[in-house]
């Protein structure tokens, strides 16, 4: 397995638009390697999520774990979950905002809204279909990580831009403001 190079913000390949799998391509020796390399290199970098275009390749995967990550305490636990053609069928109305970050926009945190439940369509890794219902956490995982598979980062859909921060200035001026779950 090898830990692969995260592109940053700015990079076109994060605004690119992704090509779907099919479940030929899923099982193929070069796609199970990319998936086990995102899922190293999530685990490297200690995100909750991964998605393809983060790592230069425009595909509809994603990778999403949370066990007691560093970059999000306090947070509940999310079992590894690979996702391939993700689509969200279904959205809550309630809304939360909630802090987000990226591996591909380093340092930054923002205030983001996000549907509190989603419904999930997609493939797994050997191209079995699976359908998820998420809340809280993986709710805003899913749709942050699904968002980068159609080109949309998480700054795009801060409310208000004067929460936009520095990891360090958000801990030091408004991490007392962030509800523990
Ligand atoms: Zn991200």
């Amino acid at each position: 397995m090898s830990i692969l190079k995260i592109a940053q913000l700015g990079n076109p390949v994060l605004r690119q638009e992704t090509s779907s799998l099919s479940s030929k391509d899923i099982m193929t020796p070069y796609v199970q390697k990319l998936i086990d390399d995102m899922v190293e290199t999530m685990r490297e970098y200690e995100g909750v999520g991964l998605a393809a275009p983060q790592i230069h390749e425009p595909r509809q995967i994603t990778v999403i774990e949370s066990a007691g990550s560093v970059r999000y305490p306090n947070t509940m636990n999310i079992p590894l979950t690979v996702l391939i053609n993700p689509v969200i069928t279904w959205y809550s109305e309630e809304k939360a905002d909630g802090w987000e970050g990226c591996l591909s926009i380093e340092d930054f945190r923002g205030l983001v809204p996000r549907s509190t439940s989603v419904r999930v369509s997609a493939m797994d890794r050997k191209g079995k279909s699976v359908s998820i219902n998420a809340t809280g956490f993986f709710a805003v995982v899913l749709q942050h990580e699904i968002d980068h598979l159609n080109g949309t980062v998480f700054i795009d859909r801060i409310k208000d831009l004067k929460t936009l921060s520095f990891f360090s200035e958000y801990e030091r001026y408004w991490v007392k403001d962030v509800k523990e779950k």
